[in-house]
């Protein structure tokens, strides 16, 4: 079986199963966390993993959850809608 190797803020390195590992993705992004319950001292401990990472522990066949993303923001609406207004060129605006 596949071994995963960590550190535990409280007791060094340990040893994972892929089955004792669950990742949490960004859908926006290629990177994410990963979330662990140390088998040592039962603390449940959450680290960042990167795209390089991410693709490892999936490929090793690690459970994963998408994390839902934040709702788009009255201002971020706002900043479309000006922009909108006042970009002459429309399909210039859609390629940025
Ligand atoms: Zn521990």
């Amino acid at each position: 079986m596949t071994t995963i190797k960590t550190t535990c803020r409280l007791c060094g390195d340990i040893e994972l199963h892929p089955k004792d590992l669950r990742l949490e993705l960004d859908p926006m992004k290629d990177a994410g966390n990963y979330r662990f319950t140390c088998p040592a001292c039962d603390h449940i401990q959450r680290r960042p993993a990167n795209a390089r990472v991410v693709s490892v522990l999936l490929a090793t066949g690690v459970a994963y959850d998408v994390l839902p993303t934040d709702p788009i923001t009255e201002d971020e609406i706002a900043a479309f809608a000006a922009a909108l207004r006042d970009e002459e060129d429309l399909v210039r605006l859609l390629a940025t």
